[in-house]
């Protein structure tokens, strides 16, 4: 059976629902096109990839500007989400405390300059006293001496199964025909090199205008076969969460970015402490993700195969151990879950965003790591693309998929396999 969709987006996580949302809102608006079809793929079910897996975080303080720009725009669009999507967002207007190290008589030139940099950009993010600290955590937050705090007000926090449930009544509340349990197997092309049809593993072949890939970590396999590298890989990830008495949570309290530790910690559920570390900066372990190529088993399958969701005795000890340094209380807790999860990642971990050069009607859409903050943005964004508008578009000038060019490439894998990986260096890094 043929069918003819405007637009079709693979993949059904946050970052596909945003952009078949916001693409068709924006076709319906425009007279030639209000009844065109957009059509969303997802080989699964809504929510079910990465998406499944995030912490539900949304903070805009960012040390790349442009991206704290985008999770500032975000940020309001999540609070009214009802005039973007037609439905409304629920969530916890919590905030976040970021603890750094204080560096004494040395200052702390990074965190000063991003403080800076926030005021700039116009993200609220401001140094705060130990003591205005100390009001806003619980009691059982230990804060010690040598550490400097930062506040950001505008955060917030959402329930990871109310959104699930959010992306559902976005689709469907735009007409969005979403079909689960479909799977992307193979393209046809026009003349023109632009993607004219999309074959699906039921035998389906569905005409489009306009293709989206919000395949996520997926990207590279499905499009292997026309011969186009998308360069994402993948990290892993532990989270836990820890179970409190609820007689020790009072209300909310701030998601706390601990850059001392290295983890981020918020309330889950009401009575338990969730934590996860943050992707791994250094471009040499950037680049090590890639060599190792954990995508090159089975694909980006692998994350979701039951086999590799459990967490181990020893890194569950090790978030303890972490967890006990911030929290008083973890002694005497109880491990509650936990799971092993992926940062998607791109070889400068940053999103990719916007037309593909080399087919003419291809549109990506990923999100390297930490990207259900900006899903309502990147939506809008896609939809600029799609539909020629030009207010979003520009803000992802620095994300095309086409500054990975060949030489990028090269000066990358020579991190991996050239002079970078040397003796001296792998010593320099222990
Ligand atoms: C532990 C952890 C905590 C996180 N916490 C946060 C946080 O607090 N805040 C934040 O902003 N971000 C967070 N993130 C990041 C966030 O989870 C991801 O950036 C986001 O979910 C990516 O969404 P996506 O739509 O790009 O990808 P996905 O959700 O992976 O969607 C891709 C979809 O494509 C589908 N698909 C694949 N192949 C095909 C095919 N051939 N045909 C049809 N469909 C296909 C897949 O089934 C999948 O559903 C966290 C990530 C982790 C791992």
């Amino acid at each position: 059976m043929t069918q003819n969709f405007h637009t079709i987006v693979i993949g059904g996580g946050c970052l596909g629902c945003a952009s078949a949302i916001s693409v068709r809102r924006r076709l319906q608006r425009l007279p030639d096109t209000a009844g065109a079809k957009v059509c969303l793929l997802e080989k699964r079910v809504i929510g079910s990839g990465l998406s499944a897996r995030h912490s539900g975080i949304v903070r805009a303080a960012n040390a790349v500007p442009e991206a704290a720009r985008l999770a500032k725009i975000a940020t309001e669009q999540w609070r009214e989400l009802d005039k973007l999507w037609g439905v409304p967002a629920s969530f916890d207007a919590c905030g976040a405390i970021w603890i750094a190290k204080d560096n004494g008589q040395t200052g702390n030139a990074k965190w000063d300059s991003l403080e800076r940099q926030m005021q700039e950009t116009g993200v609220e993010f401001q140094q705060i006293s130990a003591s205005n600290a100390r009001a806003a955590l619980p009691g059982f937050v230990n804060l010690y001496d040598g550490e400097v705090y930062y506040l950001e007000p505008g955060a917030l926090q959402f329930d990871p199964s109310v959104v699930r449930n959010l992306l559902y009544r976005g689709l469907d509340t735009n007409q969005v025909e979403v079909r689960e349990k479909t799977e992307v197997t193979a393209f046809e092309r026009g003349k023109d090199g632009a993607i004219s049809a999309v074959l699906t593993e039921d035998g389906e072949r569905l005409e489009c205008q306009h293709l989206i890939n919000a395949a996520g970590p997926w990207g590279p396999a499905i499009f292997a076969g026309l011969g186009l590298s998308i360069p994402v890989s993948v990290e892993p990830v532990h989270v836990v969460n820890w179970l409190t008495s609820n007689r020790e949570i009072k209300e909310t309290f701030p998601i706390i970015a601990d850059y001392i530790n290295l983890a981020y910690f918020r309330l889950w559920r009401d009575n338990e402490i969730h934590m996860h570390q943050p992707r791994k900066r250094a471009i040499r372990e950037t680049a090590r993700a890639f060599a190792e190529n954990p995508l090159a088993i089975i694909g980006a399958d692998f994350i979701s195969d039951p086999t590799n969701q459990g967490l181990g005795y020893t890194q569950i000890k090790v978030y303890e151990e972490i967890a006990r340094r911030r929290f008083k209380n973890i002694d005497k807790t109880v491990y509650g879950s936990g799971y092993r999860s992926y940062f998607d990642i791109t070889p400068d971990l940053k999103f990719i965003l916007g037309p593909d050069h080399r087919v003419p009607n291809l549109v990506h859409c990923l999100g390297a790591g930490q990207a259900f903050k900006y899903t309502p943005v990147f939506g809008e964004i896609i939809a600029d693309f799609v539909t020629g508008g030009t207010e979003y578009a520009k803000l992802a000038a620095d994300f095309s998929i086409s500054r990975f060019d060949e030489q990028y490439m090269a000066n990358f894998w020579e991190r991996v396999a050239g002079r970078d990986n040397t003796l001296q260096a792998e010593a320099a890094s222990l």
